[in-house]
């Protein structure tokens, strides 16, 4: 694979960089990634993703476009609500990228359906707003052997974790919460300019893992409060009683 003259150009700002270069930017284009949820932090993934030339995006969100995501959810437009987010998300990333190919599922991912879909792909990034579906999107990681990153924010607080197989975000939360939609914005409360942030620190984390820049962040989770502007990292111990990536196997 390689790059032609208007990716070249496209790029130029990431192959100046040492730390990418045009062979980085080759592996980005060769990038696949599955984005789960397009909402507060997909709207700020996507576009991250998208301009910096991952090579192929798989977007999956079985949600429509309502008037109180208008406030974080910034690919969409007024214009938008009532319509699919998958679709439209798809449409973003293409539209600011012609070199991006986007797809769009209009599901909700569950145990059932994870595997299938994000098989094949070189990370996922979970933003969706729920326990049971970044479970269920950790446990397909795992079994896969793909790496997640999962970010999440609620009021204040965003936190994102970069996991590969142990210790997996199960470790992290526990069993408790597989049937519970416990973290829920609208009753809580969610600043909109924080799930960018953590939207935008996601796909800064994503790309990193897939260049290979830097220290790898694995087994670590950042915590950033926006009241206080302060992040910090907390280093994630796996569970040995975990029921997904601790078991001896068969
Ligand atoms: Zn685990």
């Amino acid at each position: 694979m390689s790059l032609s003259d208007a990716e070249l150009a496209r790029y130029a700002r990431h192959i100046v960089l040492p730390q990418v270069g045009g062979a980085g930017q080759v592996i980005l284009k060769a990038a696949k990634i599955a984005v789960i949820g397009a909402g507060g932090i997909g709207s700020a993934a996507i576009p991250a993703l998208s301009g910096a030339g991952i090579g192929s995006l798989t977007i999956v969100d079985d949600d429509v476009v309502d008037v109180t995501n208008l406030q974080r959810q910034t690919i969409f437009r007024e214009r938008d609500v009532g319509r699919g987010k998958a679709g439209l998300a798809a449409d973003f990333a293409r539209a600011l990228n012609r070199e991006v190919e986007a797809h769009a599922f209009i599901e909700r991912i569950e145990a059932g359906n994870a595997t299938e879909l994000i098989a094949d792909h070189d990370l996922v990034l979970d933003g969706c707003d729920n326990f049971a579906t970044r479970l269920a999107v950790s446990d397909a990681c795992v079994a896969l052997g793909i790496p997640l990153i999962s970010a999440a924010a609620i009021q204040f607080q965003g936190q994102v974790g970069l996991f590969r197989g142990k210790p997996c975000y199960r470790c992290f939360v526990g069993d408790a919460f597989d049937a519970e939609d416990c973290d829920n914005c609208s009753e809580l409360g969610v600043l909109g300019a924080l799930t960018g942030t953590v939207g935008n620190f996601a796909a800064l984390m994503a790309i990193r893992a897939i260049v290979g820049i830097g220290e790898d962040a694995a087994g670590k989770l950042f915590l950033f409060d926006g009241q206080t502007l302060e992040w910090r990292t907390m280093r994630l111990p796996a569970d040995p009683g975990c029921t997904v990536c601790c078991q001896p196997s068969a």
